[in-house]
């Protein structure tokens, strides 16, 4: 699109996040080096929430019970948009950056192999652009931006939501890396059910008198052979699957408690529920075979995540209008070289944006944003701060995420992101129209929260691991702060 064409809004931004390039690289490294899992992203957290009040946004720290989320806001009036993000690491996935070949920074670390780091750094940086926007034009309406803990663990947004941080807003925008710069609308994930059940029994000498003992982890045992068993009747689309979190402690004490935890997802928040009660049947029945009683805790229920065509819409006029970034032949060569040792087809990065999609292919993941989806019309921006093919949660998927690639990446994120955002405060039709869509996609399904009504979040998680890997991931941090302009 010829530059003539761009308004003077988008220009403006534009303008901002090409003058702050190098802030956007410093903030995603710093966080890449932090290397803070689901539900310990302290230092995360701290710096993303201090650079945003610095520039003027009220933070609420601490949201819906979980230490590490926050919403900051800035403006007010309608409309209200949201904008939301997550910023976790991985156990074990501790990857250096810019080579082709696995190298662990700490041995055993936790570490970005996904790209969370560039999503903390997009969403700050857009918003401050927004913000910067709506003082030099006077734009009114107010942006909230949240900041979303232990995606991977899909934990936190049903609670934001059942919460009512939702309530007032009127669209909402997530930025995720992926390997292009692309949007889309229509269902893009599954719904999934994140549950664990404990056995209680009572212990016992194994060798002596093994028969005074009532054994949790044979409840749990027969739970997994039970649900084993109900496979073959589930629908083709649902999954489930499991971790025993807590199978005893050793062979000559029967253990008096048991406990697994396990996902049940399908594409339908219904279908993911129904599969629940089922286990919780299997459940009772391993309870009564062992002479055990059990309890079960949601840590978290989420609704598939969908898109709204009009908000798909309006990103990609600005995909279209930015383009995906310059790659040099060394970031081509790096890209394909990833792209070999994940086996993946060694295409290098890709020269053009996405055309428009929809309605999506929907992926049989989960992302705990989705009941976000369902309350408020939403957009999910895809940006290429990653090498397209490469495994996610494996080295391959965390070797360029401090490298140029996520940098360029990410500017051309933030641009897209703070500009379809703009679009939406300065044109008020667009949330209106994405509000009649919403309502024609939504057709007779009705939202309301999976998550139980007095769920409380489970916290914890990764806490054991930090207090390990903490002390050695410190000598690694940044030594430069990022500062925005
Ligand atoms: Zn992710």
């Amino acid at each position: 699109m010829p530059a003539s064409n761009v308004s003077a809004e988008t220009r403006f931004v534009f303008d901002y996040l090409d003058r702050n390039a190098a802030a956007i690289a410093s903030l995603g490294d710093a966080i890449f080096r932090f290397a803070e899992p689901g539900l310990q992203e302290i230092e995360t957290v701290k710096l993303m929430t201090g650079i945003l009040e610095e520039h003027g946004f009220a933070v609420e720290r601490g949201i819906s019970g979980f230490p590490t989320a926050f919403l900051a806001t800035y403006g007010s009036g309608d409309p209200v948009i949201a904008m939301h993000t997550e910023y976790d690491a991985n156990p074990e996935n501790s990857q250096a950056s810019g080579i082709a070949e696995k190298q662990e920074i700490i041995p055993g670390a936790p570490g970005h192999c996904e790209g969370h780091n560039v999503n903390a750094a997009v969403m700050v940086a857009a918003a401050l652009a927004i913000k910067k926007a709506k003082d030099q034009f006077g734009i009114g309406g107010t942006l909230k931006v949240f900041g979303a803990p232990a995606e991977e663990l899909v934990l936190a947004r049903p609670y934001f939501v059942r919460d009512g941080y939702f309530d007032d807003v009127d669209a909402a925008f997530h930025d995720h890396i992926w390997g292009e710069l692309a949007t889309e609308y229509g269902q893009i994930q599954i719904a999934a059910v994140s549950a664990e059940f404990t056995f209680h029994g009572e212990t016992a000498h194994a060798g002596l008198a093994p028969w005074r003992g009532r054994d949790a982890l044979d409840a749990v045992v027969l739970m997994d052979m039970g649900v084993a068993q109900y496979r073959e009747h589930m629908e083709p689309t649902m999954r489930a699957h499991r971790a025993i979190t807590n199978g005893g402690t050793q062979p000559n004490v029967i253990p008096a408690e048991a406990s697994v935890w396990w996902y049940f997802r399908d594409p339908s928040a219904d279908g993911a529920y129904a599969l629940f009660e089922q286990a919780k049947k299997i459940a009772e029945g391993a309870a009564l075979m062992t002479k055990t009683t059990w309890d079960v805790t949601v840590k978290s229920a989420v609704w598939p995540v969908r898109a709204n065509r009009t908000l798909a819409e309006t990103v990609q006029r600005n995909i279209d209008m930015i383009g995906v970034p310059d790659w040099s032949d060394e970031e081509q060569t790096l890209a394909k070289a990833l792209q070999k040792a994940a086996d993946a087809p060694e295409i290098g990065l890709h020269t053009e944006a996405r055309p428009l999609t929809g309605p999506a292919e929907m992926i049989m993941a989960s992302n705990d944003c989705g009941d976000i989806t369902w309350k408020v019309p939403s957009a999910r921006l895809w940006f290429p701060s990653n090498v397209p093919g490469v495994s996610y949660h494996h080295w391959t998927g965390g070797a360029v995420l401090a490298h140029s690639i996520a940098h360029k990446g990410a500017v051309a994120g933030a641009k897209a992101l703070a500009a379809s955002v703009l679009d939406t405060f300065i044109d008020p039709e667009i949330v209106e129209r994405a509000q009649d869509t919403h309502a024609e996609e939504l057709g007779d399904i009705t939202y309301k929260p999976l998550l139980p009504a007095d769920q409380q979040p489970p916290l914890g998680a990764n806490e054991e691991l930090m207090a390990r890997f903490r002390p050695l991931l410190e000598e690694q941090y940044s030594k430069e702060t990022p500062v925005f302009e």
